[in-house]
């Protein structure tokens, strides 16, 4: 049994626990400072005593653990797992009937009832993500609970915290049967290679599934595409398989150009016939603008935050000047895609980016679709900062 320490919640803090938000802020507590063993079971209280739930001690970002029942005598073993993966499972059932899909999220932290906890599908194999010491703690019920209820081929886990101020970065591997390198995975019969023991990225992105299907499906044929932050060109490869006419794919990172490579070639496109660049987003703008470059569609999918030689970009302050310099290489009629990841503003802030650049360029747009995440991403209303994902399809009318 893990030992259990009751904390003390501020009172304006109380109501929204009760009322099922499940992140514990540090601002919230009181005697925080009662507690600093990652993984202790904490029960939470209000100015009269009142419990307000039951969950783990754990450092992510601001939280500093996750509520996890509001039944007092809940107990985090693996029944309670299972419990909450079964549940997880079944709302990704059509998910894993569906052959023309074979990567996606099965358990999406606190929209599944566990904070700090992800699980995602590739072709049989799972990776499992721990985001705090805290949860990593459990890690053994977890892993039965998981291996009790599906079968497992082969088990990696992503550790996404910090010890002793250094990411951890060992052997991922964990059980079963090791997954090839690369691994094919299928996404609405789009083929991709992933890596389940290369770092914390595995080669995809899978909560922008639903956006590839939409720039291949509708957006791409007979078009002339940039693709901005193109990582390993997963958008580059939906809008080739669409029948655009070209893709130019854009990112910083040397490793990029060989994993775009292998996406095309693992897809039958001819990556001879693509543009695969290097370079830093920002100088490849004023690039096209030199040369009169123009293109159909562009899409943007910077991180929050980076850093290059020159230039550091966060998506909060720095998305308006993106997007300015990105309508400046739009076609009149053409399509901006614009995605952010960023949690630290929503989609209503996100399309006054879009006004304030469009603004500053003096054209028109119209807005003709918008996303968030997947519906195996689950959020709950809760915890509206779960739901992270914004594009918007924008049409530059002028
Ligand atoms: N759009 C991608 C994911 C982008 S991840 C996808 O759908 O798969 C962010 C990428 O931005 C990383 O590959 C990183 O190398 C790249 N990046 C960060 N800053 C950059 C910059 N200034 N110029 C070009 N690429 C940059």
């Amino acid at each position: 049994m893990k030992k259990s320490i009751q904390l003390k919640v501020k009172s304006n803090y109380a109501k929204n626990i009760k009322a099922g938000y499940p992140l514990i802020m540090e601002e919230a507590v009181i005697n925080l400072k009662d507690v600093n063993i990652e993984g202790t079971i904490i029960e939470l209280f209000d100015d009269n005593h009142h419990f307000l739930g039951k969950g783990y001690y754990g450092k992510q970002n601001k939280g500093r653990g996750w509520v996890l029942s509001q039944n007092q005598q809940e107990t985090f073993d693996i029944h309670f797992f299972e419990k909450k993966l079964k549940l997880a499972i079944e709302h990704r059932s059509s998910l894993y009937q569906d052959s023309k899909t074979t990567a996606f999220r099965v358990f999406n932290g606190e929209g599944d009832g566990v904070g700090g906890l992800t699980l995602d599908y590739y072709e049989g194999y799972y990776v499992i993500s721990w985001y705090s010491e805290g949860i990593y703690q459990f890690k053994n019920e977890v892993i039965s609970a998981l291996t009790n209820i599906v079968n497992v081929k082969g088990l990696y886990e992503k550790k996404r915290f910090a010890s002793q101020g250094t990411y951890m970065e060992d052997d991922d591997f964990i059980l079963g049967e090791k997954a090839p390198e690369p691994l094919l995975v299928k996404e609405n019969d789009m083929n991709f290679a992933v890596y389940l023991n290369d770092g914390a990225m595995v080669g995809i992105f899978l909560d922008q599934r639903d956006v590839r299907k939409k720039i291949r499906d509708s957006y791409s044929n007979g078009k002339n595409v940039l693709n901005t932050f193109s990582y390993t060109g997963a958008f580059s490869v939906a809008a080739a398989l669409g029948g655009a006419v070209k893709t130019t794919s854009v990112d910083l990172a040397n490793r990029s150009k060989s994993k775009t490579i292998e996406q095309f070639s693992v897809n039958a496109i001819d990556f001879e016939a693509q543009d695969i660049i290097v370079e830093d987003v920002f100088h490849y703008f004023k690039y096209a603008v030199r040369k009169n470059l123009t293109f159909d569609l562009v899409i943007l999918d910077p991180p929050s935050f980076a850093r290059s030689k020159k230039h550091t970009f966060s998506a909060g302050k720095d998305y308006p000047d993106l997007l300015v310099q990105a309508i400046s290489i739009t076609e009149k009629n053409g399509v901006i895609v614009a995605s952010s990841n960023c949690s630290t503003f929503g989609m209503t802030k996100f399309k006054g980016f879009i006004e304030k650049a469009f603004k500053q360029t003096g054209g028109s747009y119209a807005i003709l679709e918008e996303f968030n995440l997947p519906n195996d991403f689950k959020t709950i209303d809760e915890y509206k900062e779960g739901d992270y994902l914004k594009v918007v399809f924008i049409e530059k009318k002028s």
